[in-house]
């Protein structure tokens, strides 16, 4: 049903090829996506779609009717991030722009979104051309502010569930460092959670030659430090796992004075919500206790600076596109992907439908590199991951291959068009 569909894809290519440079010259930070948005919303009206642009921000949805059928929801995240790209392609980013805190920051795709969103601008287009092959009703979303955390929800709130319909089936897909060409599906949970927490710990602050008049807190943020490390080795069985790391500590101004407060930004990762809870919980009890054992002159304060769910991949939904990719790209570049400890937002989508959601992963590296860094287990330091500033996915056989994941993926949940003439059911 699918091959003359895909006898197109090779004419659609020179210009999703354009597009992707295009995106990745000028890539735009989350909820600030206004020019690839518009680029994006004018290729969806081009291709037939009815299109709403500013759902839940700078977020754009196509919607495509065409007859009786399954509604399916197609995902791409557009945002990039405050990386300074170090590529050397001769189409790598130089943009610099304001960040939120008003300091300048360089800009880049580092974690393929502007592929992503080339991959589903040419499915849509693919799928519009060829509508006569497939019957339902085809929702296209072009997510903002994935790298916050933010934007799948925003969408959800912008109405991107009702204003084509409610789906019955959501569907998504990430750029990874695996060899171009390859797909990688996964049963159940597939990516982390993610809580990301701010940890205000309060001493009291004086003179660098009397400790003795304050307390401390670089020696405190010291010791929470060292013992959250004790979190995932003594309290995590083996058998689960979990990350808990101090990204950033903050204390004290110049050497000789003692501060009166510490900050830290905790990022944690877990895979199931038992090990997620019992985690956050160590976190907390060790944060209060070493304050308490320092003698704070008040408790600690929590702030949460986000959290992703963990992304779940409905069990038969995933078998049966598991399935049409070894039909459609064979068994060898069909592979089951690992656990990632990344984390998305793009379960929003399935929990607020109340519809199965599969998300998986499309390999964009040079195979040849990969497979050789793999042979020699050096795939951690020779492979650069997203949001490197080295990240340089190749653009063949990558660009065709998320085209083609896709729109295999709509076919197989959208109906099949009634023959004319045939009767009915
Ligand atoms: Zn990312
Ligand atoms: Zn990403």
């Amino acid at each position: 049903m699918t091959d003359g569909l895909f006898s197109s894809l090779d004419a659609l290519l020179p210009g999703l090829e354009e597009l992707y440079i295009d995106l990745h010259r000028h890539p735009e930070l989350s909820f600030a996506e206004t020019r690839t948005a518009a680029k994006l919303a004018e290729r969806l009206t081009t291709a037939g779609y009815q299109v709403h642009t500013g759902v839940g921000g700078t977020g754009v949805l196509g919607v495509l009717r065409n007859g009786p059928g399954p509604t399916v929801l197609l995902r791409a995240d557009i945002d990039a991030l405050p990386v300074e790209e170090k590529t050397g392609l001769d189409y790598a980013s130089t943009v610099r722009t304001t960040g939120q805190d008003g300091r300048e920051v360089p800009v880049m795709h580092a974690c393929g979104h502007d592929m992503h969103a080339t991959w589903l601008s040419g499915a849509a287009a693919l799928l519009a051309a060829h509508r006569d092959t497939w019957s339902g009703t085809l929702l296209v979303a072009f997510q903002p502010a994935e790298e916050v955390g933010a934007g799948a929800a925003a969408m959800v709130r912008g109405g991107v569930l009702e204003l084509g319909g409610r789906p019955d089936v959501v569907l998504g897909q990430h750029l990874a460092p695996g060899p171009a060409g390859w797909v990688l599906t996964r049963p159940g949970v597939l990516m982390a959670a993610t809580d990301a927490l701010r940890v205000t710990l309060h001493g009291r602050g004086g003179h660098a030659s009397r400790p003795e008049s304050t307390v401390d807190p670089a020696v405190l943020a010291a010791s929470v430090v060292l013992r959250l490390q004790s979190v995932v080795a003594r309290e995590v069985s083996a058998t689960e796992s979990a990350v808990v790391t101090v990204g950033s500590v903050h204390v004290g101004t110049t050497h000789n004075v003692i501060a009166d407060h510490a900050t830290l930004e905790i990022n944690i990762r877990t895979f199931d919500e038992q090990v997620r809870t019992r985690v956050l919980a160590a976190v907390e009890r060790i944060v209060r206790g070493e304050a308490a054992v320092a003698g704070s002159p008040q408790p600690p304060d929590f702030e949460s600076l986000g959290v992703f769910p963990v992304t779940a991949n409905d069990e038969d939904a995933n078998a049966k596109l598991t399935d049409a990719f070894r039909g459609h790209f064979g068994a060898e570049r069909t592979m089951e992907a690992p656990l990632v400890t990344g984390s998305e937002d793009f379960s929003e989508y399935g929990r607020a439908a109340g519809a199965p959601s599969v998300f998986w992963l499309v390999g964009g590296m040079d195979p040849e590199t990969v497979l050789a860094a793999v042979a020699a287990g050096r795939f951690e330091q020779d492979v650069p991951s997203n949001h490197s500033p080295l990240f340089a996915p190749v653009l063949h056989p990558t660009l065709r291959t998320g085209v083609e994941t896709l729109v295999v993926g709509a076919v197989n949940f959208l109906g099949v068009p009634r023959v004319s003439g045939e009767p009915g059911q």
